[in-house]
């Protein structure tokens, strides 16, 4: 399924909670895998895998491409489907997510995700020393979307730079679907930098922030096709597909969502329809860099020029996909792979030589 094939696989049912968690570790070519839990309902054990395989397998190619000495993973808890969790179930299932990476022994650093929060690190935190995203009152990061946000303003400066010779966003047509964490303090970032801004989201309640930010309010039907310079989509997955490619009236794609794609093939699309799109795993790192602060006791100074850095890093992917002809998502995938080879070889044992 991929061309680097996962470390480890562990699927373990909590003996507290009784509930399924599996824990993917794809690579720790570059360092021990990071990355969050993610708890959502999957019909099935299988679906809740092959999620986890997909995720840490994205994970190893973001820190990758971030510069960061870090591998990726990631865990799922496969929810039932059809019920919320108790709060007395929800501690236990955190327990013994806590034991479970704790027995991975540091090969796995677990942290917060969808469905998530730092209250949930914090109880998972009692049982094992390998998590992070913890509240700030813990002497954690907290929440990270702050730092997501910031960097996939940076993503959005670097690709209109690429596009039309200047990063400045004043004036700019930007919409921004999905006024979650993320998408609205990217919103809030963007008014201040006299963006001209449409926003959308499936949740009415968002329309107070839509009018404070002076934005103009989407209908979420049609949001990813209005014309705009620069399409931020920060909702769910799959934001642009086969039935709205050819729709699309941006000429940038650059957002927060993990998936913007919902296939891969699709960057070829939108590079024939000379759109210019910013791979998603390079333009929302913001989140990873964040959590890798806490865990390395980086200061805000270093924190902020590791974020920064994101613009710069996609610079480069847009300049290498133009080198090589190819869309910035292989070129961001080559350039992570690049990495991942050297440091492989690098760890490589030197054969002894037979007398
Ligand atoms: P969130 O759940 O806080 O926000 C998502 C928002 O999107 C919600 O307000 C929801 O109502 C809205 N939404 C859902 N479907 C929509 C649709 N079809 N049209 C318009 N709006 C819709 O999530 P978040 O933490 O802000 O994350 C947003 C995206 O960014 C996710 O894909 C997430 O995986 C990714 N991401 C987040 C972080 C982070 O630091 N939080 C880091 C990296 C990537």
């Amino acid at each position: 399924m991929s061309l680097l094939m996962h470390e480890e696989v562990v699927v373990r049912r909590g003996s507290r909670s009784g509930i399924y968690v599996v824990v993917a570790i794809h690579s720790t070519v570059l360092g021990p895998s990071l990355g969050g839990l993610r708890l959502w309902r999957y019909e099935a054990l299988g679906d809740a895998i092959a999620d986890a395989l997909r995720l840490s397998e994205a994970m190893t190619y973001k820190a990758a491409a971030a510069g960061l000495d870090q591998g990726g993973g990631k865990a799922v808890v496969c929810a039932p489907p059809n019920r919320e969790l108790p709060r007395d179930t929800r501690r236990e299932l955190m327990l013994d997510l806590g034991d479970i990476v704790d027995s991975l022994e540091g090969r796995y650093v677990t942290a917060e995700d969808v469905g998530t929060g730092t209250d949930d690190m914090a109880i998972i935190r009692e049982r094992t020393d390998h998590v992070v995203g913890l509240p700030i009152d813990s002497g954690g990061s907290g929440d990270p979307s702050p730092i997501t946000a910031r960097g996939v303003e940076s993503a959005i400066r670097a690709s209109c730079w690429h596009r039309y010779g200047s990063g400045n966003l004043a004036g700019r047509r930007v919409t921004v679907i999905g006024l979650g964490h993320v998408g609205a303090r990217l919103a809030e970032r963007l008014a201040s930098d006299g963006a001209v801004l449409g926003v959308s989201d499936v949740d009415p309640g968002k329309q107070a922030l839509a009018e404070r930010l002076g934005a103009a309010w989407l209908d979420p039907a049609d949001a990813a096709i209005a014309e705009c310079d620069v399409l931020a989509p920060c909702a769910l997955g799959g934001a642009i597909d086969g039935g709205n490619v050819e729709r699309l009236r941006c000429e940038i794609v650059c957002g927060a969502a993990n998936n913007v794609l919902a296939e891969r093939s699709l960057a070829y699309r939108l590079a024939e329809r000379e759109i210019l799109y910013a791979p998603d795993f390079i333009a929302n790192a913001g989140g990873l860099i964040s959590v890798y602060g806490e865990l390395h006791s980086l200061g805000t100074e270093r924190l902020h020029l590791l974020v920064d850095g994101i613009g710069e890093a996609l610079r480069r992917v847009f300049e290498a996909g133009e080198a090589r002809s190819v869309t910035p998502l292989e070129a961001a995938r080559s350039l992570a792979e690049e990495r991942l080879d050297a440091a492989r070889e690098a760890h490589a044992v030197a054969p002894v030589a037979a007398d």
